[in-house]
């Protein structure tokens, strides 16, 4: 049997959003999606959104990595960042580089791709696929809800900090899946451990905190290369500086179980590939945020307060913030 041809894969496996458009309701519907040269959507009345990240092979995730968490990894880790600009998602195009034709990882990559299309009411319009050491770039293109969104500029002198979910998971999670070590932590629970590779194979993206944050954070950025780091970010953009108490950090249990308190706080303070959401809001805000939280089941903690100046400042502890840049590429 011939092998398949690039035009057979697209086909068989990238093709699905133009299909399940008419079952699927509530999926967007391009004018003109996979099979021409480019993709044409239609005109929105609201400002338009778009962001890419690149996963590449041994650098974003180890060799061998299973199909379906590479597709679960690569949605997360895209829609995290449109999580940040509290911004809704409708299209997305694939660069996927591909060593081989393997019909077998095609088949569960693009079965994964396509629930979570499903799930998050996207519509995959386009893409190119090529040979080459296996890496996948998404470009996602959304609307800003009623023309408004979250920047990591906005942050105000006086403004309260905030961060969902729970720190340290990134790091944690990395050494046991490419370490394959768990000695950190000698009673690492089994639900501990199921929680740290999940957050790894398919980081959960804060969406619907994210929009509901709209006219109530000043600034949001997603923890992506970790917490100083990403505070950096807001701090730079927003000409302010960020006093942020190492006691009320949320640690994740299976990190804090770690003995090696340098590694912990390392892993806390500059562990990447948290996808949590931190941001700033007025402290008159406070409480439609507790609310926001409790009714999206989601934990947000205020971990300090904008101060004037710049940089990051970590206060009230033993805790070193020296070294703690987080992840840089180079
Ligand atoms: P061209 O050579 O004109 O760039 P291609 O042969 O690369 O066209 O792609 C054919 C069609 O398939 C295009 O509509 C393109 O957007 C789509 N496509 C290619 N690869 C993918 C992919 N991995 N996912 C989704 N659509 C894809
Ligand atoms: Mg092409």
């Amino acid at each position: 049997m011939a092998s398949p041809s690039e035009f057979d894969i697209i086909k068989r496996y990238f093709s699905f959003s133009s299909a399940s458009a008419d079952s699927a309701k509530r999926l967007p519907v391009p004018l003109l999606g996979v099979g021409d040269d480019a993709a044409v959507l239609p005109p929105s009345d609201l400002p338009l959104i778009v962001a890419t990240d690149t996963l590449n092979e041994t650098v974003h995730f180890p060799k061998y990595f299973p199909a379906r968490h590479l597709a679960s990894r690569a949605m997360g880790v895209n829609l995290s960042d449109f999580a940040a600009m509290g911004a809704r998602p409708r299209w997305i195009t694939m660069a996927l580089s591909l060593p081989t034709l393997d019909t077998a990882w095609l088949a569960e990559f693009s079965g994964q791709f396509e629930s979570l299309c499903q799930q998050y009411q996207l519509a995959l319009v386009g893409g190119d696929t090529t040979k080459a050491p296996l890496a996948i770039s998404l470009t996602v293109i959304g609307e800003a809800i009623n023309g408004d969104y979250l920047r990591r500029s906005g942050a105000q002198v006086g403004d309260d900090i905030w961060v969902s979910g729970s720190l340290g998971k990134g790091a944690a999670a990395l050494t046991l899946e490419i370490h394959k070590a768990d000695a950190f932590c000698s009673e690492l629970t089994a639900s501990d451990r199921d929680d740290l590779l999940a957050s790894y194979y398919a980081p959960l993206p804060q969406l619907a905190l994210g929009q509901g944050l709209l006219g109530l954070a000043s600034a949001a950025i997603d923890i992506s290369d970790g917490l100083i780091a990403d505070a950096n970010h807001i701090a730079e953009k927003s000409l302010v500086g960020l006093q942020i108490e190492a006691e009320r950090l949320p640690i994740h249990s299976a990190v804090r179980c770690n003995n090696d308190v340098a590694q912990m706080q390392h892993w806390v303070l500059a562990g990447g590939d948290e996808y949590e959401l931190l941001f700033t809001a007025p402290p008159a805000k406070a409480e439609t945020i507790q609310a926001l939280a409790k009714s999206l089941a989601v934990d947000c903690t205020l971990i300090g307060k904008v101060v004037e100046g710049s940089g990051v400042e970590l206060v009230g502890s033993e805790w070193q913030s020296a070294n703690q840049r987080g992840y840089q590429h180079f």
